[in-house]
C-alpha cells in the first residue's frame, strides 16, 4: 500500500513538474538543461535499489503522461522516450554511491570520478539511443537530436543532482539559519548579481568570473551553498541566451558550434571543475574542525588528573596564584581544604591498589558534589591527597565545606579494617587568609598543611582550622620533633 502511494506521489509530482516546465518557463531553454533526470538519480541513490522500481514506474508514467499532454508527443514516441530516460537515470544512479548523508557520500572512494562518470555515461547511453529515435520518428538529424537530448541531461544532472541531495541536509538548514541567513543571502546576491551581469551585458564579456564567483560560493557557504547557486546561475544563463541576451544570446547562427552546445559545454565545464575545489574545502574545513576539537580534548586532558578526573596539580597550581592575587587585590578571604584518607596505606595493602584507585574516584566524587561555585576548584593534589580552594569564602564557611565533606566521606561506608572508623575516612586542614600584600602566596598552602598534620595527630577523620602562623607555631610544640621542625621550617619567618 505505501509503495503504491510512492508510485502515486512520483507519478503526480513528475506530471505537474513535467508540464509546468513545457508549458510556463522558457520553452526552448530545456533542449540546454532538463533538470528532472538529476533529481530521479538523487531519488534512486538516497534509496535502497529494492525501491528503485516504484520511484521509476512513478516518475516514468507522470512524465510520459505529461509530455503527451504538454509536450505535444504521440504515445508509442514518448514510451520509446522514457524507456531511453529510465536507462539514463538507472545508468547514472549505478555508477554512483548510496548516499545516507551528505559528508558520507562526498567522501565516497573517487567521487569526484564517479560523479564525472555518472554525468557522462547515463546521457550519452540514453543520447545514443534516443537520436535514432529521434531522426526516424521526426527526421531529426542524428547529432543534433543527441545534443539535444544527452548534453541538456548532462547539465541538468550536473545542476539539480547536488541540489536535490542536498535539500534536507543539516548543513542546508544551517545556511538558512538565524545567524548564517545573512551571510547566505549576502553570498548568493553577489553571486547572482554577478550572472546577470554576465550573461546579460552585451558588451562586456566577463563570462570567465563566473569560477571566481563559484569558488566564492563554495569556500564560504559550503557544497550546499554551491547546490543553490549553480542551478539558479545556470537558469540566469539559459534565460538570458534563450532572450537573445548577452555572449550567449548574440551568439552567431553561422558559428561551427551551436549556442545550445557552447552553453553546455562552458556550464559542465563549471561544474565539474567546482567539483573537486569543493571537496578540497569540505576536507579542510573538516580538519580544521577536527584540529579544534582534538585540541579542546588535549587542553582538558592535560588540565585534569586521568585517574579522579579532577583539576590535575598543575591546573591547581596556576588558580591557586591566580586567586591568591585576586584576594590580594580586593582584599577578599581566600580558603583552601587539604584532605588526606586516612590510614591509606594499610587501605592498599588490605584491598590492594585497584580497590585503592576505585577509592581515590569515589572520595573525588564526594569533593566534586561538594564544590558549588563556579569559581571553586577541586584538585587532586598529589597521591591520595586532595585540596580544594574557595575563593571569597571565610572560615567559617570552609569549615562548613570541610565538614560536609568529612560526613560524605564517611557516609560513602567503603570498609577500613586498618583504620579507626573500620571504613574510609579523610582528615581535612582547613586555612582561610585574606593575603597582606607582601604574604608569600605559599602561606596559605602551609597553613592548611599544619593544620591537616594536627587533625592527623589528634586523631583522624576530623576536621581543624588555622587562620594564622603563631598559631600554627603554637600548636606545633605539641607535635613530634620532626612534625615541630617541619612547621618551624615552614613557616621560618614568621
Ligand atoms: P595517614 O592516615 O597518616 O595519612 O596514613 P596513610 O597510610 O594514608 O599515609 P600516607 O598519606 O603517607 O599514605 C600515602 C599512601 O597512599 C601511599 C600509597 O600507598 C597510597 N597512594 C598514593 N597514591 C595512590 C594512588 O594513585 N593509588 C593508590 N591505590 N594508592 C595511592
Ligand atoms: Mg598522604
Ligand atoms: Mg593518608
Amino acid at each position: 500500500m505505501q509503495r503504491f502511494k510512492n508510485v502515486l506521489f512520483f507519478a503526480v509530482a513528475y506530471f505537474a513538474a513535467d508540464v509546468a516546465l513545457n508549458k510556463f518557463a522558457f520553452a526552448d531553454g530545456w533542449t540546454i538543461i532538463w533538470p528532472l533526470n538529476g533529481i530521479t538519480i538523487a531519488l534512486l541513490v538516497m534509496r535502497p535499489r529494492a525501491a528503485w522500481l516504484a520511484v521509476m514506474i512513478g516518475v516514468e508514467s507522470g512524465t510520459f503522461f505529461g509530455e503527451c499532454v504538454a509536450g505535444g508527443f504521440s504515445p508509442g514516441v514518448e514510451l520509446l522516450q522514457r524507456g531511453c530516460s529510465a536507462v539514463e537515470v538507472l545508468v547514472s544512479a549505478s555508477l554512483l554511491p548510496p548516499f545516507k548523508t551528505l559528508e558520507g557520500w562526498l567522501r565516497s572512494p573517487r567521487i569526484f570520478q564517479r560523479f564525472a562518470l555518472a554525468l557522462v555515461a547515463g546521457p550519452v547511453i540514453s543520447g545514443m539511443m534516443a537520436a535514432p529515435l529521434f531522426h526516424a520518428a521526426f527526421g531529426q538529424d542524428y547529432l543534433l537530436a543527441f545534443d539535444g537530448w544527452a548534453t541538456a541531461d548532462a547539465l541538468g544532472i550536473a545542476s539539480t543532482l547536488p541540489l536535490a541531495l542536498t535539500l534536507r541536509e543539516p548543513s542546508m538548514q544551517a545556511l538558512f539559519g538565524r545567524n548564517c541567513l545573512p551571510r547566505t543571502l549576502g553570498v548568493l546576491a553577489v553571486v547572482f548579481t554577478g550572472a546577470v551581469l554576465m550573461f546579460a551585458l552585451d558588451r562586456c564579456p566577463i563570462t570567465f568570473l563566473l569560477y571566481p564567483l563559484l569558488l566564492l560560493v563554495d569556500s564560504s557557504l559550503g557544497f550546499a551553498g554551491s547546490a543553490i547557486a549553480i542551478p539558479a546561475v545556470c537558469l540566469i544563463s539559459v534565460y538570458c541566451a534563450t532572450h537573445g541576451l548577452g555572449p550567449f544570446g548574440r551568439w552567431p547562427a553561422d558559428l561551427p558550434v551551436p549556442r545550445n552546445l557552447a552553453l553546455q559545454v562552458y556550464f559542465g565545464f563549471h561544474v565539474l571543475a567546482l567539483f573537486p575545489a569543493s571537496l578540497l574545502f569540505m576536507e579542510r574545513r573538516r580538519m580544521a574542525e577536527e584540529l579544534r576539537e582534538t585540541n579542546a580534548r588535549l587542553t582538558v586532558l592535560a588540565a585534569s588528573d586521568g585517574l579522579t578526573g579532577l583539576a590535575n596539580r598543575r591546573t591547581f597550581d596556576e588558580r591557586y596564584r591566580e586567586e591568591w592575587e585576586r584576594a590580594q587585590r580586593l582584599r577578599l578571604p581566600l580558603s583552601l581544604l587539604m584532605l588526606d584518607i586516612d590510614e591509606f596505606k594499610r587501605f592498599n595493602d588490605l584491598h590492594g591498589h585497584v580497590a585503592g584507585d576505585r577509592c581515590l574516584r569515589a572520595v573525588a566524587n564526594v569533593l566534586l558534589d561538594a564544590v558549588k561555585r563556579p569559581e571553586d576548584i577541586a584538585a587532586r593534589y598529589g597521591g591520595e591527597e586532595f585540596a580544594v580552594l574557595l575563593p571569597n569564602t571565610d572560615a567559617a564557611g570552609a569549615r562548613g565545606v570541610a565538614e560536609e565533606v568529612r560526613g560524605a566521606v564517611m557516609a560513602l561506608g567503603i570498609a577500613h579494617p586498618g583504620n579507626g572508623a573500620q571504613r574510609v575516612t579523610v582528615s581535612v586542614g582547613v586555612s582561610t587568609r585574606v593575603p597582606l600584600p607582601s604574604e608569600p602566596s605559599a602561606m596559605l598552602v602551609q597553613l592548611a598543611d599544619t593544620a591537616l598534620y594536627n587533625a592527623k595527630c589528634h586523631g583522624r577523620n576530623r576536621v581543624e582550622v588555622l587562620i594564622n602562623p603563631e598559631t600554627a607555631l603554637a600548636i606545633a610544640e605539641d607535635f613530634t620533633v620532626t612534625g615541630r621542625n617541619r612547621v618551624r621550617r615552614m613557616l621560618a619567618g614568621h
